[in-house]
């Protein structure tokens, strides 16, 4: 099985209430393959919500609050999923605070970016699960 960020399919979990959907990952939720989940909603933050970003160690709102606690239960239950199915294989959405493969907002909310991984992917990345983001997945890479 696939984790998939849930937005990725559809699902209107992102901050703004929005999804963000890709032809990729809902050709894996056909093929049986995927497992959507939102770590952020999993954490108990409502949706929508204000955008957060990572700053340090930590993660805070908009309004400089520090949303860290939600981010890391999120983290905690989405693992609880990954590792009853035994995944070793996820396509994550990229520059979320959360799901970032490879970019994350700089913390600043001026829109610019670092290079990074979000609290969940670095989860996955330090149990050697496989990640892939929109930009970079098709499905004939599995
Ligand atoms: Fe999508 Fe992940 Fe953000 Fe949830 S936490 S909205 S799955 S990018």
């Amino acid at each position: 099985m696939i984790v998939v960020s849930a937005c990725l399919v559809g699902l209107n979990c992102r901050y703004d209430g929005s999804s963000c959907l890709f032809q990729g990952a809902v050709e894996l939720m056909k093929m049986g393959l995927a497992v959507p989940l939102c770590p952020e909603q999993l954490g108990g933050l409502p949706t929508p919500r204000l955008p957060c970003e990572i700053k340090g160690n930590k993660v805070v709102n908009l309004n400089g609050l520090d949303m860290t606690g939600f981010f890391d239960k999120g983290v905690k239950e989405s693992l609880h999923m990954v590792d009853m199915l035994d995944v070793k294989v996820a396509l994550l959405k990229e520059k979320s605070p959360s799901c970032g493969v490879s970019w994350v907002y700089d913390g600043s909310f001026s829109g610019s970016l670092r290079r990074g991984q979000g609290f969940f992917a670095s989860a996955l990345s330090d149990r050697g699960v496989t990640l892939f983001s929109e930009n970079n997945f098709t499905v004939s890479r599995l």
